[in-house]
């Protein structure tokens, strides 16, 4: 009885330790080249990775390589997305969905996971139906400093997702040397957004039609944030231009929240890698 709960322990202590780790440098390990059964699988994924041309989010865009975080996150593993060690994982990912289990990102495996991801979002389960919350009124929410807003950004959220948004970026501080030395990483981009205002901009802007974003936006919620990730040369640091989204997708900061944001209650809405929000409190009814 003794050995068994040591090594129900050992175990738990052993997936404690080889959880939530991806890093691209460990591309190589012998776990994850040592899958021969896989090797075509990955080099299909390799030809995909930068070139498959598709819409999982309904506007257009190349490659997966944006979401290879999010998607090894999904499937546990440590492995880089063209490694057959990463086919293997996804291949036991999509057996348990009853998917065609051959290790290839390919659409329907997408949306698997797509709807998987939206559905982690309180604020997606709240207007599934159609319904739009109403927004935070001011009194209900906090202002962060000047200096905790990108480029002095003056940035409201509600007091409990700005609480959370200082803890996960202390820790990131302590544990990414890239955060560490760079202040302006994590930094408030956009927090609570006033939805008469976005409504006002997007009809002076003509772009009401788009996704969800001007109509009926999570940031009404005071809950959802925009992060600072850097940005590739010339565009905005929340621009969904591909080489934006794959840009941020490589660096370090976003790697490791994708691994740990869900530790101070954040989830991600992958498409857009600043874009996060806190699911501490219920989202309003209407
Ligand atoms: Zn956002």
């Amino acid at each position: 009885m003794k050995w068994l709960l040591l090594l129900a322990g050992l175990v738990v202590v052993l997936l404690l330790a080889t959880r939530n780790v991806w890093r691209p440098e460990q591309v190589a390990t012998a776990a994850c080249v040592g899958a021969p059964e896989f090797e075509a699988a990955a080099r299909r994924n390799a030809q995909t990775f930068a070139s498959v041309a598709w819409a999982p989010f309904g506007e257009f865009e190349t490659g997966w390589d944006a979401y290879a975080p999010a998607i090894a996150q999904e499937i546990r593993t440590s492995c880089g997305p063209t490694t057959p060690g990463f086919a293997a994982a996804l291949a036991a990912w999509q057996k348990a969905r009853h998917l065609d289990a051959a290790g290839e990102i390919e659409p329907n495996t997408f949306e698997a996971m797509r709807v998987i991801w939206m559905l982690r979002r309180p604020f997606v389960a709240a207007t599934r139906d159609g319904s739009c919350p109403p927004g935070a009124t001011e009194a209900s929410l906090a202002q962060a400093a000047a200096s905790e807003g990108y480029r002095g950004r003056l940035v409201q959220l509600r007091p409990g997702a700005l609480a959370a948004w200082r803890r996960l970026r202390d820790a990131a501080r302590r544990e990414v040397p890239a955060v560490r030395v760079d202040p302006s990483l994590l930094a408030l981009v956009s927090g609570y957004r006033d939805p008469l205002a976005a409504e006002a901009l997007c009809l002076a802007n003509g772009d009401c039609g788009g996704p969800a974003r001007a109509n009926c936006s999570a940031h009404r919620t005071g809950l959802a944030l925009d992060l600072y990730l850097g940005a590739a040369p010339g565009l905005d640091p929340i621009s969904s231009a591909d080489a934006n989204r794959s840009h941020q997708a490589a660096t370090p900061a976003y790697q490791w929240l994708v691994r740990n944001a869900g530790r101070f209650g954040f989830v991600a809405y992958p498409y857009e890698p600043w874009h996060w929000e806190w699911t501490g409190e219920p989202i309003a009814r209407v």
